[in-house]
Formats: C-alpha cells, structure tokens, sequence
C-alpha cells in the first residue's frame, strides 16, 4: 500500500511536471517564433498605425492623436503591442520599430495636414530602451525636419518607470527634446511609483493618468477623491492632464467637474487607421454632443 501510495505521488508529480514542461514550452516557442517573425516585420510591411483622437474637455474638439502600433502577422493574425513590444524591447529590435513609427505617423500626420488643413497634434510613445538610445534626439530633429512638422506639434509619451531607471540621464535627454521645442508627456501615470515629486525633476508638459483610475469603479468615492487631487496638484505643478480610457457620460461630468484638460477613449473614438480616421474628423463634432447634468 505505501509503494502505491509512493508510486502514484511519483507518476503525479511526473505528469505535473510533464504538464509544466509543455506550457512553458508551448509559451516559450510562441516567443521565439514572434521574435524570429518580428526581424522581418518592418520589412514585409506587417505594421500598421492607428490613431486614437485626444479631446479637449473645454471646447470638445478633436486636439491629438496618438500613434498605436498593430502587427498583423502573417499566421498568427493581429497581435497585440502588450504582447510583441516587451519582447522587441527586450531583444532590442524597439529601436528600430520605434524609428519606423516616428518616421511614419509623422508622414501620415503631414499628410492629413495637407489634406484636410487640421493642425492635430501627435503623441508617438518611445519605450525605456529607445529613451536611452544615443540616436532618439537626432532621430526626432530628422524626421520633423522631413514631415515638415513644428516640432511642438509632436508630444513624446514616456511612462513612471522608463524615466526612473536611470534618472540622471532620461533628466539630460528630455532637457535635450524639450530644447527641441518637442512636447513630453508620462503615460499611464499613478501606475508606477514615483509620485508628482519625482516627476518635477522632469521637463514634463503632460501627464497622462492611466485608464485603470478612470475607467475601474469610476463611481467609487475614494477614486473620484484621487482623480481631483491628481487633478489639482498637477495644475499647482503647470501640468497639463489628459484621461485615458475614458469610457463612460459619468466619468466624463467629473473630469469635467474637476477642470480635467483633455480625454481620450472609446466614449469619443476608437484607434483607427488614417484613412477612417479622416472620415471621422469630418463627421465628429463632440461640442454638439448633449451632456447630460
Ligand atoms: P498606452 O500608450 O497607454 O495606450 C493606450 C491604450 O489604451 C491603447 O491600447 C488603446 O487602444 C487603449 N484604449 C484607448 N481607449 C480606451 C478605452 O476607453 N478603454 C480601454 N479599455 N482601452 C482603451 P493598445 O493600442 O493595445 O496599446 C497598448 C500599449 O502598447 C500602449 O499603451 C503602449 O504602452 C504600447 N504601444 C502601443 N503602440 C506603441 C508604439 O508605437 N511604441 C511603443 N513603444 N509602445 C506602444
Ligand atoms: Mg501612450
Ligand atoms: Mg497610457
Ligand atoms: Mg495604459
């Protein structure tokens, strides 16, 4: 009875490990085949920009736009940033994704610029490993000069903890961009853990408070109370605010109420590629949208 007892705890404990062995296995080849696939991706023209509008909660206009990445890859289908940026980050290959995406939205921005006559705004998100490149000051200035863009109409997004991994030279590179005359912008802000003090040793524009407070129990008190001191003390600190994910009328009124600059998410629009996109500004009016009290 104990040998049983002791063989089967053996052939379990072996087929957990078998089960283990396979999902890790499973997960790491799925790595390694979109590692392999994303050397290629730039060049066989597997990705793709869309373009989420930023609103201004004073006037209701369309301001912005923010450049979000799509690769669409030839077996797996659409694979989402969450998934294939950490791992072009971690192999290095965000340098030159990253280039590719400033050069290109910032063409597609002079074009709709020619086209429709909008001054819009573009925000391009840069990644920790891009931020640290020695090249991201140079890239910026070349490819502005090519769109021909004014170089305050192109924001940078940076996120909390990009800026905190080595301080003293993301403080040198962003007094660097903002000689530029570029915007700076720290994304999915309160998810980190620098705080508003940290930030001030930054050249920051713009913070961008991350969806998981607009958008998670909006209605709860104690959220709605961090929104509206976020909210203040980032204007005590000169500092423009934009909401992510806003979703809801409800958590529109209370950005509203609390003064809050400008919203982005799927209540004004979804990321579209520019040529929907274009369709939309013509359609889109937020300021004749009713609010309801
Ligand atoms: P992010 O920069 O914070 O971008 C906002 C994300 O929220 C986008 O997800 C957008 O589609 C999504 N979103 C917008 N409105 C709403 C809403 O109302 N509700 C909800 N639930 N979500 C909303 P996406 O496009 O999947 O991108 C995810 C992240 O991937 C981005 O977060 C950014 O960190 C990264 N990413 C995207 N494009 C690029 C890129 O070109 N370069 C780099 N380095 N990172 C990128
Ligand atoms: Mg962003
Ligand atoms: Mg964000
Ligand atoms: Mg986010």
């Amino acid at each position: 009875n104990a040998d049983m007892a002791m063989y089967s705890a053996k052939a379990a404990g072996r087929n957990n490990f078998r089960f283990f062995e396979s999902e890790m296995g499973e997960a790491a080849t799925v790595r390694m085949k979109l590692e392999n696939s994303l050397h290629h991706a730039i060049s066989r023209n597997e990705f793709e920009l869309h373009y989420q509008p930023r609103i201004d909660l004073k006037s209701m206009q369309i301001v912005g736009l923010e450049t979000l990445i799509r690769w669409n890859h030839p077996q797996l289908g659409r694979i989402p940033p969450l998934q294939f940026i950490p791992i072009a980050e971690e192999s290095g290959m965000i340098e030159s994704i990253g280039q590719w995406v400033l050069q290109e939205s910032c063409r597609q921005l002079r074009q709709l610029i020619d086209r429709t006559g909008r001054p819009l705004r573009l925000s391009v998100n840069v990644s920790a490993r891009q931020l640290k490149s020695k090249t991201l000051v140079q890239q910026v200035q070349a490819v502005l000069q090519e769109a021909e863009l004014p170089s305050h109409m192109l924001e940078l997004e940076l996120t909390e903890t990009a800026l905190m991994e080595d301080m003293d030279i993301s403080v040198a590179i962003l007094r660097e961009l903002k000689d530029l005359g570029v915007m700076l912008a720290v994304d999915d802000f309160g998810t980190g853990y620098s705080g508003l003090a940290y930030l001030q040793r930054f050249p920051l524009d713009v913070l961008k408070l991350d969806r998981s407070f607009v958008n998670e129990n909006a209605e709860g008190a104690k959220n709605l109370k961090f929104i509206k001191a976020f909210l203040d003390l980032a204007h005590a600190l000169n500092l423009s605010v934009v909401a992510e994910g806003v979703e809801t009328l409800e958590i529109l009124n209370y950005l509203l109420e609390f003064s809050c600059d400008e919203g982005q998410g799927y209540l004004f629009a979804q990321p579209l590629p520019m040529d929907e996109l274009e369709i939309f500004l013509k359609q889109s009016d937020f300021s004749m949208r009713e609010i309801p009290e």
